[in-house]
Formats: C-alpha cells, structure tokens, sequence
C-alpha cells in the first residue's frame, strides 16, 4: 500500500486521536527508517524513547520469535523463565528490592499510586491519600494519572476525576512546602519532565525533596517511563541524582518496541501488595520480557557511557551550529531538548521531517530528541548536517 491508501482506511476506520505526521513508515535498520514511498530518514524519535535498539535488531528479533515458538502468553497464573530473569537484573541494576509488570506507563504510575496510598492505609488508616506531583509534569493518559499530571489542560472533559492529587512548581521547595499536609502520603516526580518540554529537576531539589519525604514517611515515586532503561546514560537517571526511590516506574524503553512497563519497589514497599491487590493480564508476558532481557543484556556500563558521549557530541554538534533558531540546549544522555525560538518548534519540526530527519515536540516550544540508544555517530552526523541545512 501506499501513503494515500493507508492515510485513506485510517480516516475512515481509525478514531482520529492523533495528529500525525503525513508520512507511513515501512522499515527501518539501526537508526534508519525507510517510508512507504521508498524515504529514507534519520530516526531522532524511536518512537517516543521506545525502540532503544533500534530498528531490526537481529538479536532482540531472534528473542521473540524463539520465544514465540516456545510460549507467547500463559499469564500470571504460571511462571515462566523470561519475566523471573528479567527481574532479577532489574533488582540488582537499580538497588531496588522487587518488580511488578505491566504493560504501559500509564499503568506503571498507576500501579505506583495504588503503591503508595496502600502503604500509607496500612501504617496511618484512612485520610492520608495525597500524591503531590509537579507543574508541566506528564504521566499518562487514565483518569488517574491525567490528574497526576500537573497540567491544567489535560484535566478537562473526563470528570469526574480521581481526587487526592496536589501540585507544586518543579525545583522550589518552598511551593512543594505550601501544599504540605497530613494527607499527603507520596511525592510523585519525573527525573527530567518529558513531554513538559525536557526540563531536568536540579540535583539539590531532588535530594531535598528526598530528605522531606523520609523525614513525613512521604513515599517518594520517581516516573522514569521516559528517562529510565539507559536513556540518559545510567540505567535510571535517579542514580545521576543521588538518590534512591521508594518506588520508581519504568515502560517505553524496556522492551525496545514491545508494550511493557512496571514498577520497581525498594525493601520498605516490597510488601505493600500482595495476592489479590494489583494484577495485570499481560504483566510480564514472555515475548515482552526476552526482547526486555536483550535490551538489559546490551545496557552494559560500557554502553552507557556510549549513550552519554553520543548524547555530548549530538549536543556539542546543534551548539556548533549556532541556530538563530536555537534558545538553549537541555537534557542529559541521548534525551535532549532545544528550546526553539524564530518560528515554531512544529514548523521546525516538519521542516526537519521534509529533510529526512524525524524529530519530536515537547512543551510549548521545545524540540525533543530521543534517538536509539544504538545510534552510530555517522547518523549523527547525518542527521546534524540536516539540521545545519534547515537551521544555520
Ligand atoms: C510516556 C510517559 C507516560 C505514559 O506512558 P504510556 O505508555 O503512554 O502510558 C508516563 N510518564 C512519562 C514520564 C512518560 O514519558
């Protein structure tokens, strides 16, 4: 099929919740994708921080269909050998002390959520179910978490929403101060807000934020479905803050392209859910955890410090540019943000896409790059030199 005939059955049959790009893609290798119209582009999205690995990764696509001619799906009510690994190499990469599955982000922080207010029933009874979250924070699209997202304009239509969420401005304690209370069981905050525009919290505010929690017993929830699994140079991007969660969330990256996600708890909220209080039909199904098993398997320190020189040099190189364009550069490892001023993060957007480089938006005038973590410094360069052609 081509562009027109997909584009055609999607308007007619598909509910129009997205404003996409005009572009189908077909295939891709390493960083590469290719459109149906025989495009080529560099890949600075893995769509949306996902496929970590990239595009046909032999050994990630050999995982699931091994996998696959073996079991696909028996559910929790057996165990199976992937998910267990799997577990046990999450454990030890981040200091925590035990995991649940899912399959989303959104589910992840959900199950978080439940995490906390059920840690705080048991020890303190009812009354103290308060998550405070931060302003131009994201964490996914429930009724819930909707409302754990500390943007106004994602708490329209849906009411009635889940009550028992309070907001502060990001690196100011006194604002998280003034929304302190005897209800408040959690804090609940991004390492580097995403979609709000690739806003990295300050390392000191983190660990302030840290050192109240554990004086309240507040529960500290870290959402690291973006910034988690390798993305920023570390396996979690709370360990370049100095700190370690009571609970931390983990989805797009995991699996390198397969829907999975879940949450890690430290000893203190390891116990907290047991038989019969959270569940998942899909959580941690076999093929998503062997393709998560490869992607874990190839986060090795050596990778890492890859991905944060890559992330240096791909910075270092939009800096070099000097972009009339360009407001400022954030982020850390390969999840960069750059403020766009001159027109309009969209129009640079499409600009790039028209090029032949594939790009993100966040906040209100922020473009976001997210590449596989596999990216080689040739697509870099490529895809710098079509930023120089667009931008300088
Ligand atoms: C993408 C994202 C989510 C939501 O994840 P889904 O898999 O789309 O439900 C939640 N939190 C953060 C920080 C995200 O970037």
């Amino acid at each position: 099929m081509n562009f027109e005939q997909i584009k055609a059955l999607d308007e007619q049959y598909v509910l129009q919740t997205y404003g996409r790009n005009p572009v189908a893609i077909d295939h891709g290798k390493g960083a590469t994708l290719w459109d149906t119209e025989g495009k080529q582009y560099i890949d600075f999205t893995s769509g949306i921080g996902v496929c970590s690995l990239g595009y046909a990764n032999e050994a990630w696509a050999k995982a699931i269909y091994d996998q696959a001619m073996k079991v696909g799906h028996i559910s929790n009510l057996f165990y199976t050998e992937p998910y267990a690994v799997l577990a046990e190499k999450l454990v030890k990469g981040s200091g925590m002390a035990g995991v649940f599955f899912g399959n989303s982000g959104a589910e992840a922080n959900e199950g978080m959520i439940k995490l906390a207010r059920k840690y705080s029933y048991d020890k303190y009874g009812e009354g103290r179910a308060t998550v405070i979250t931060l302003r131009n924070s994201f964490h996914g699209r429930t009724i819930t978490t909707l409302k754990a997202t500390g943007q106004d304009h994602f708490h329209e239509f849906f009411f009635p929403f889940t009550e028992g969420f309070r907001y502060a401005d990001a690196n100011n304690m006194e604002s998280l101060l003034a929304v302190a209370g005897d209800d408040v069981c959690a804090v609940m905050m991004e390492p580097i807000q995403g979609e709000g525009g690739v806003n990295p919290l300050n390392k000191d505010y983190v660990q302030a934020v840290a050192k109240l929690c554990a004086e309240k017993d507040w529960l500290l929830l870290i959402d690291e479905v973006q910034t988690g699994m390798g993305r920023t140079g570390t396996l979690f991007a709370f360990q370049q803050f100095g700190i370690q969660p009571d609970v931390v969330t983990f989805a797009k990256g995991i699996a390198g392209g397969l829907p999975f996600g879940g949450f890690l708890a430290n000893e203190k909220c390891k116990n907290v859910l047991t038989a019969g209080n959270h569940g998942s039909t899909f959580g941690g199904n076999p093929m998503a955890a062997a393709a998560a098993n490869v992607v874990m398997d190839t986060l090795t320190p050596a990778f890492m410090q890859e991905v944060a020189e890559k992330g240096r040099y791909l910075r270092d190189g939009i800096a070099a540019l000097e972009s009339p364009y360009v407001s400022g550069i954030r982020g850390m490892g390969l999840m960069i943000g750059v403020g766009v001023q001159g027109m309009t993060h969209k129009e640079l957007k499409d600009k790039l896409m028209a090029e032949g480089l594939l790009t993100l938006t966040a906040g209100k005038d922020t473009l976001r790059l997210l590449p596989p973590l596999v990216i080689t410094k040739e697509e870099i360069d490529k895809g710098l030199a079509i930023m120089k052609k667009v931008m300088a």
